[in-house]
């Protein structure tokens, strides 16, 4: 991951990655330490949900299993490297930051890291879908609801739909088994593509002058 991202951007200070125990599930980019902290416990949670997945994630063999478990860890890390940029190099941004990290993410996962069969978009997309399933709003208590409306992330629900909308907008053929796993609604799937061109030109104008190497 360091590597990679000592290959692909130009960020104005260091960034280190490292593996740590959080006493919780968790990825944040740390501004203070200028580093990506990736959770050991978040990594039991990837690895707990897809053994607990019945329907899909449990029926893989091992390889495929493992190729899960590893997408959603380079899908956690893109999101978090998108703060980290953002931070480092102060690209300007408006709308929640959170979305904008998962853009980054589902963009730099697009252009660079599946080109190299690498796959981070489907699972990212299984990852959300399970944490969405597991966390019933409608019998959450009031309290509940209010912490979640009033985070600064999108609901999982969302960024499951958001993440599966943008990968059919960005290859209507790659994307469709997204757009079908997550059974994205036709109103929702017709507005993919406009909705990625938009991210598209809004992510080469923000962050290409930091990228080293350049997106077709
Ligand atoms: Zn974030």
């Amino acid at each position: 991951m360091a590597q990679l991202t000592e290959a692909s951007l130009h960020l104005r200070r260091d960034l280190s990655v490292g593996f740590e125990s959080c006493g919780k599930p968790n990825a944040f980019y740390d501004p203070q330490r200028s580093r990506v902290v990736f959770c050991f416990e978040m990594i039991e949670l990837v690895a707990k949900l897809a053994q607990a997945d019945g329907d899909f994630a449990s029926r893989l063999d091992r390889p495929h299993f493992a190729k899960l478990v590893d997408g959603v860890v380079w899908g956690i890390f893109l999101h978090e490297l998108g703060h980290a940029v953002i931070d480092i190099d102060r690209v300007p941004i408006t709308g929640r930051e959170e979305d904008v990290a998962d853009q980054f993410a589902l963009y730099y996962s697009v252009k660079f890291l599946e080109p190299r069969d690498v796959p981070v978009v489907l699972p990212t997309i299984w990852f959300f879908r399970a944490l969405g399933k597991n966390r019933d709003i409608a019998a959450s208590s009031p309290e509940a609801v209010k912490r979640l409306l009033a985070d600064e992330h999108s609901l999982d629900d969302q960024r499951t739909y958001n993440l599966a909308c943008w990968a059919f907008g960005a290859n209507q053929t790659r994307g469709l088994s997204a757009a079908k796993f997550v059974g994205l609604p036709e109103e929702r799937a017709r507005r993919c593509a406009g909705e990625y061109a938009r991210l598209d030109d809004g992510i080469r104008s923000r962050f290409r002058k930091y990228l080293k190497i350049k997106p077709q």
